[in-house]
């Protein structure tokens, strides 16, 4: 796949001013009906540039269910985020059009149909020139939005922030599920070969042989064990391949280690600490992202909601890459 400069995204004009967070001196931030960041509901993305997204969808666990919860908690942990990032030197609302889009609809008794629905509304917001971030659900839902990125952009790169591969072929005889969309994902073209990377993989496997399917199709990986010991600059290496490519970002809050994100439903010990984290998203600016997800945070599973919290904060940061 040919590479072309980082395309900035331009704002749209229009004839009214950038949704904009309420001000939380006018009105007090426990106030209110919570939205992303208490930015205005706008489901309507031909005023958007980027369109916060809920899929409340949990359907396609295989362990603990739970983040069908996800986007309403963490929206309300939200709240407490203020506009402007010191680190990166980025005010997203005063840059782009930014607003909550809602939560798309999901059948909760089918995988098939929930798919059809992801993709068929994130082809509307798509087609009106909206980027999509979307808060999950489970891991799932990367592939049918996976299929409306494709279908508007070709096949892009991936970068994958997790705990697991996500490249088994199937649970149980079923194809669908949270484990296997990155499989499935490359089997239906989706993405550009070799350019996926996955950092923070970690934990027990079945047998030697479990990651030969992304070992033989190119995938990148940095082990938790190898972000432990080489840290930020073994990630900065590996992204040079995807410079110029356009690229989505995935993040499954389990590429945290359990004891800063306890709720979720798949834990793996040894992680990434929240301030690794931070630093991994913001290692990623100055690639040229299309969409970007947060995916599997599971409410019940927490504590205090620190996981929450955290997710939300990550999407901001995500958010913040958008600005470039
Ligand atoms: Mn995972
Ligand atoms: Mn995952």
């Amino acid at each position: 796949m040919s590479k072309s400069p980082v395309i900035r995204i331009q704002s749209k004009q229009l004839p009214e001013p950038h949704p904009e967070p309420v001000n939380a001196l006018d009105y007090p931030r426990f106030a209110g009906i919570p939205t992303f960041m208490r930015l205005p509901h706008i489901p309507d993305a031909k005023r958007l540039d980027v369109a916060l997204i809920g899929v409340p969808y949990d359907g396609g666990t295989s362990y603990r269910p739970g983040p069908r919860f996800g986007p309403r908690r963490v929206r309300e942990q939200s709240a407490l985020i203020r506009p402007y990032n010191p680190v990166l030197n980025v005010s997203p609302f005063d840059r782009l059009r930014v607003a909550d889009y809602g939560d798309l609809s999901v059948n909760p008794l089918s995988i098939e149909d929930t798919f059809r629905r992801i993709t068929t509304e994130l082809n509307a917001v798509l087609q009106e020139g909206a980027i999509p971030m979307c808060v999950g659900g489970d891991h799932s839902i990367l592939l049918p939005i996976l299929r409306s990125i494709h279908k508007f952009h070709g096949p892009v790169a991936l970068i994958q922030l997790d705990a697991h591969s996500d490249t088994w072929d199937e649970y149980w005889g079923i194809k669908y599920s949270h484990g296997t969309p990155v499989r499935r994902a490359i089997e239906e073209g989706l993405l550009a070969e070799p350019y996926v990377l996955q950092v923070g993989l970690r934990g027990q496997l079945y047998s030697a042989q479990d990651l030969d399917y992304a070992r033989e199709h190119k995938i990148e990986m940095v082990t938790a064990e190898e972000f432990h010991e080489h840290g930020l600059p073994l990630v900065h290496k590996k992204l040079k391949a995807f410079e110029g490519m356009k690229t989505y970002l995935s993040l499954d809050i389990d590429v945290v280690d359990p004891a800063f994100a306890p709720g979720t439903g798949t834990p793996q010990v040894g992680g990434l600490s929240s301030v690794q984290i931070l630093g991994l998203v913001r290692a990623l600016r100055g690639l040229n992202f299309v969409g970007c997800d947060l995916v599997e945070v599971s409410p019940q599973f927490d504590s205090a909601d620190i996981t929450s919290l955290l997710a939300a904060n990550l999407l901001f940061e995500q958010l913040c890459l958008l600005c470039d």
